[in-house]
């Protein structure tokens, strides 16, 4: 009998396991995947680490995750520094001086502001409702035309006014030159890719690939004493109250025979037209010197049975509809639930880390 079943092998079901290790916990950690990592999976293409289930930049402000991850990995100095294109104009993000110098042939900062201000004068927005106004009440319309609707209609599948405010508040919005996407003070791409972080914090648990939880617990029953669960939640309820809603992407991955494709690991296109959201090109995450590349285009799906989960969609009937479920979870002493599927969270990886820290603290005693 194992002290912990971890339904998983992410990174929140990695960190848990080897928070539980360390205190003499034995773990069995399974996933129905043929391999272990989760979406931060990265495995190696003509010497290219890609990033298979979507690109991960790791960045946090908090020194004591910094370190932590630092234990299991080298971290490079990557800056995710992503370019838009919108139509036949390209454009820096996030949305800074580059961007505004480009969009309306300014140099100043207050030229900027005053650009923007007069924008969102004329559109007289209230408190921000949605996605939509919260963006126009930010950075006024041509921003929000050019480099945001499309995009967040095809990252989403929605349109910006059936979307929450808090979706947009992850883009930095500033008056300096400065391309940085991220405010953190700490930023990388762990040399080696991220597979190898979570082979060293499984060190020490036994790990089942390929490995079904609901097949094992019906043969299985009382294989652990307690469950740590980063699946999705309306599953492990048998979609009870009905399913929560989230997104998926595929990914189109391509070698192509040149070293250098896009000229940076990540474009944007934000037009409706094209039908893909980004072109992702791993090498340049590691600065790769690789005679070939690969590229991976990502197309944004309504998420169903049987596809690779991959954003939570958090408006209002999906929130109110997780409640129920968590209210579920909670009345549950042996069984934990974690990760972006088990607690329905857009999690950037820190939190997630930092959540399983919590989490292990709290339970195992
Ligand atoms: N977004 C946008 N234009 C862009 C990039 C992002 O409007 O070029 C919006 C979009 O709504 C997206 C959100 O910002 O869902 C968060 O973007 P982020 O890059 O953080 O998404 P992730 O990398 O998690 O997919």
């Amino acid at each position: 009998m194992y002290d912990y079943l971890i339904v998983g092998a992410g990174l929140y079901g990695s960190v848990f396991a080897h928070e539980a290790t360390k205190k003499g916990r034995k773990c069995l950690v399974i996933d129905k995947r043929d391999h272990i990592g989760g979406n931060i999976y990265t495995e190696e293409i003509e010497g290219i680490n890609v990033h298979k289930y979507g690109a991960h930049i790791f960045h946090t402000s908090d020194k004591k995750i910094w370190d932590y991850v630092n234990a299991f990995a080298d971290f490079n100095n990557y800056i995710n520094s992503p370019i838009a294109i919108y139509k036949d104009e390209l454009y820096n993000l996030p949305f800074n001086m580059n961007t505004f110098s480009k969009m309306w042939g300014i140099r100043t900062p207050a030229e900027a502001r005053e650009r923007i201000a007069k924008q969102i004068e004329e559109l007289s927005i209230g408190e921000p409702a949605n996605l939509e106004e919260q963006a126009l009440s930010l950075v006024g319309s041509d921003v929000y035309e050019k480099l945001i609707k499309g995009y967040t209609q095809k990252q989403w599948g929605r349109e910006c006014v059936d979307l929450p405010a808090f979706i947009i508040k992850r883009l930095p919005l500033r008056f300096t030159y400065d391309n940085n996407y991220f405010n953190d003070r700490y930023q990388g791409i762990p040399i080696g890719g991220y597979t190898g972080i979570i082979e060293k914090l499984l060190e020490g648990s036994d790990v089942r690939i390929s490995t079904d939880y609901y097949e094992l617990i019906g043969k299985e029953p009382d294989i652990a004493k307690s469950i740590v669960y980063t699946g999705m939640i309306d599953e492990f309820f048998g979609f009870e109250f009905g399913h929560l809603q989230y997104r998926t992407v595929s990914f189109e991955t391509e070698v192509i025979d040149t070293d250098n494709y896009q000229g940076n690991a990540v474009v944007n296109y934000t037009d409706a037209e094209v039908p893909y959201t980004r072109i992702i090109e791993h090498k340049h995450f590691e600065f790769g010197k690789q005679e070939k590349t690969v590229i991976s285009r990502e197309y944004s799906r309504e998420w169903e049975p049987g596809m690779e989960t991959y954003y939570p969609v958090n408006d209002d009937r999906n929130g109110a509809l997780y409640l129920r479920y968590k209210e579920k979870a909670d009345a549950l002493d042996n069984v934990i639930f974690g990760g972006r599927l088990g607690t329905y969270k857009y999690y950037d990886m820190d939190k997630v880390i930092a959540a399983a820290l919590d989490d292990a603290a709290k339970y195992i005693r």
